[in-house]
């Protein structure tokens, strides 16, 4: 079983082919175009995506050394995402599954997330999770907590009311004057920084789920009162503030997911999305295996963000259960897990 998988949910055009759950290559064409306005502007992200989509799915194919004619299935990224972003992966898709006459599979960009930890780099490659086991799934547009009982059977059971963590971190870069994505940059600078330079209250919400705007809020008066006094107060705290931002959103995270991990008796505890590349959140899990006894699992670095190896695993899936879609499938911007 070949599946060609495409992902064209936000701002990375993205291929992948996978064979039996093997990775035979994930080509990802990240769009610079945003840097400038400092976030994704859908408009141009479209734009972007048909440029691309035909280079890298053509690379895709090549580096996988597979040809068109071999392939037994095309699953595409139907939602959540920008809805131009996602009209191309989709139509490409369709014109793909047509021409091949082949089927074609819809996979939730959230669940790809969560699959991520399936694929397979290489055929004896093991360390993937057991069901069921407890996803925390943190990103540029969510924060859960996820209940994953099969490949396709997951449940929500904690997620944010508000902001996503992943926002959180771009936001509050935002307003130091740090460039987008302000995640990876904060995370950065939080290597020199002490986490115990500054306090932010944690937010009291009930049960799994998450809230992350109060803490933006504070934050921003934290820089708005301190300013006041000191106009050069971000530059001369930066990684201070950084690495006490960071510590604080990494606690909001642990805190609840060691609750439901607790509750739920589950100890077999993953992380998916981009956020979990931030080194922060991997050292918190690493602790949490030594301290509770967690087996965990941190995805590599190139399957955190957006890749179409994590759609591709999910389609590979979703083609044993002969899952397809028809073509008048349409992309979802809103769509849960
Ligand atoms: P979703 O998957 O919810 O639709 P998305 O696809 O935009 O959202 P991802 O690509 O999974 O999100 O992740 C992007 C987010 O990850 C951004 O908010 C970015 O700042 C954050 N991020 C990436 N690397 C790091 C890091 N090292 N530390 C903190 N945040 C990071
Ligand atoms: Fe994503």
């Amino acid at each position: 079983t070949t599946i060609l998988g495409i992902e064209s949910s936000c701002d990375d055009t993205s291929a992948s082919v996978i064979r039996n759950g093997v990775m035979l290559s994930n080509v990802i064409a990240s769009q610079a175009v945003h840097e400038a306005f400092g976030g994704v502007v859908p408009e141009l992200a479209s734009r972007a995506h048909q440029q691309n989509i035909i280079p890298v799915v053509s690379e895709a194919l090549k580096r996988a050394g597979v040809d068109k004619s071999e392939l037994s299935a095309v699953a595409f990224t139907r939602g959540p995402g920008l809805m131009g972003s996602l009209l191309v992966g989709t139509s490409f898709a369709k014109g793909f599954s047509a021409a091949l006459n082949i089927p074609m599979i819809e996979v939730n960009h959230l669940q790809a997330h969560v699959l991520a930890h399936f694929i397979k780099e290489n055929e004896v490659d093991k360390d993937q999770p057991s069901f069921p086991f407890l996803c925390l799934l943190v990103s540029g547009g969510n924060s859960q907590i996820i209940k994953v009982n099969s490949y396709k059977d997951m449940e929500v059971i904690g997620q944010t009311i508000d902001d996503a963590a992943g926002e959180a971190f771009d936001k509050c870069a935002k307003v130091m004057g740090l460039p987008y994505p302000g995640g990876p940059v904060i995370d950065r600078l939080a290597k020199d920084g002490n986490p115990d330079a500054f306090r932010f209250n944690k937010p009291h919400i009930p049960g799994y789920n998450y809230s992350f705007s109060g803490l933006k809020t504070s934050f921003l008066y934290l820089l708005r009162d301190s300013l006041k006094k000191n106009d050069r107060f971000i530059e001369e705290n930066k990684t201070d503030l950084c690495a006490s931002l960071q510590r604080t959103i990494v606690e909001i995270l642990m805190d609840k997911l060691r609750k439901a991990a607790k509750d739920l008796g589950i100890k077999e505890v993953a992380v998916a999305g981009g956020v979990s590349a931030n080194s922060a959140v991997r050292k918190a899990f690493e602790d949490h295996a030594v301290k509770y006894g967690w087996k965990i699992h941190v995805p590599k670095f190139s399957f955190t963000t957006d890749n179409a190896a994590m759609v591709a695993i999910t389609g590979y899936y979703k083609y044993l259960d002969k899952d397809f879609c028809s073509m008048d499938t349409a992309p979802f911007a809103r769509v849960e897990l």
